[in-house]
């Protein structure tokens, strides 16, 4: 059997899935993380990694070698690693491991060991900041946190700021207590609320924001810095009780590591769609555990990335909770036949049973939409005094 051809679909909202076929007839199924799609006329730059990696390594290849492949991909490119390669690398290893699971009859997690959990608790996020005319911040992220929650979810996760400036003011910081003060009371104790400074805090904001929110009893603090910043993640952790988190944008073993030898994280946030699909995220969450650290793998795309993080999840001890967006998005489903598999029940998946990633996908609907224009704008954040800062 060898790898006989691929299709790679851009689909709504701005979604890539890739389709491989094998000499035999079988087809696999992997989720590319849109990257660099900023202009309208322009591919995205991961579809251009995908066809360098297809043509260079994989076509013609036998698929179940997926170490081998793996290995071809990352360790044969000189200049390897980073967003657009690891997630290139990422959608083809999930399709490789979908055809790997549908010729043993079987679900990838029970290739990779077998389940250490029953089912994945999932995690809803909260959008305080969402819309140009939210007056009362705080109060919509109450009224959303509770509808979750009535939802069955036991977990929640918001940004509390907008953009700030690189010391901002005690406002800045009142507001910030306001949001997740109304969500904790909202909720109460019994439901678990994570925070996402998604970058936005310079290492003395990010201090300064976690001390004064840490009378909420956060699940954890996600991003309190860039990962260019992870040096400072340290000094942030020794001066709260808060579990630390991140790790959506650092892409292999090598990049966690430091953080972990540090001991400056508490829950690493490995996206399998971004750092080198199944194969490399199992590692990241093995590494993780013999530091005491779990995983919460981080998935803001589609259902193919959302079933396999399913299956790391369901073989990793430690693996905390999960990211996911598609229940909000009335697209999603629309790509899944057996979308039963993304029901929750008080707040948990149940694992795939099916074969392979255990999701099937319509492909009539995938050809119906695909050549969507993928292009995101993704402007600017700007400070007071109109420079550049996080967003
Ligand atoms: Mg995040």
């Amino acid at each position: 059997m060898y790898v006989t051809e691929y299709d790679l679909y851009a689909v709504p909202p701005r979604w890539q899935f890739l389709r491989l076929e094998t000499s035999d007839g079988r087809v696999g199924w992997g989720e590319v993380y849109t990257k660099w799609h900023f202009a309208g006329d322009s591919e995205p730059a991961t579809r251009n990694a995908v066809d360098q990696l297809m043509h260079q390594y994989v076509l013609g290849e036998d698929p179940s070698r997926i170490e081998y492949l793996w290995q071809a991909m990352y360790r044969s490119s000189f200049y390897r690693g980073g967003p657009i390669h690891m997630s290139a690398i990422a959608g083809i290893d999930e399709a490789l491991w979908d055809l790997k699971g549908k010729a043993a009859g079987m679900p990838v997690y029970e290739l990779l060991g077998g389940p250490a959990r029953d089912r994945v608790r999932l995690y809803e996020h909260v959008r305080a900041h969402n819309g140009n005319d939210v007056t009362d911040p705080a109060a919509v992220a109450a009224d959303q946190a509770r509808e979750h929650v009535e939802r069955g979810f036991t977990a929640v996760k918001l940004v509390p700021t907008g953009g700030l400036e690189l010391i901002d003011t005690p406002a800045a910081i009142e507001s910030a207590r306001d949001i997740v003060g109304a969500v904790r009371e909202a909720v109460g104790p019994d439901i678990d609320v994570a925070l996402d400074f998604h970058g936005r805090t310079s290492k003395a904001m990010a201090r300064r924001l976690t001390r004064a929110l840490e009378e909420f009893d956060p699940m954890f603090v996600e991003e309190p810095a860039t990962p260019e910043h992870g040096h400072a993640l340290e000094r942030i952790a020794e001066g709260t009780t808060a579990p630390i988190a991140t790790g959506e944008r650092l892409y292999t073993r090598g990049e966690f590591r430091p953080l972990l030898e540090a001991d400056a994280v508490d829950v690493v946030q490995p996206d399998v769609s971004s750092a080198g699909g199944i194969t490399e995220t199992k590692k990241i969450a093995d590494l993780a555990a013999t530091y005491d650290a779990s995983i919460a793998p981080h998935c803001p795309i589609g259902p193919i990335a959302l079933a396999a993080s399913l299956h790391v999840d369901a073989v990793a001890p430690n693996a905390l909770i999960q990211e996911q967006v598609i229940l909000e998005d009335e697209t999603a489903m629309g790509y899944v036949e057996n979308d039963e598999l993304f029901e929750p029940n008080d707040g948990y998946l149940e694992l795939p049973e099916k074969p392979g990633l255990g999701i099937e996908i319509d492909e009539d609907r995938v050809q119906e939409l695909a050549g969507t224009n993928l292009a995101f704008d993704r402007s600017p954040g700007h400070r007071a005094d109109g420079s550049v800062g996080e967003r």
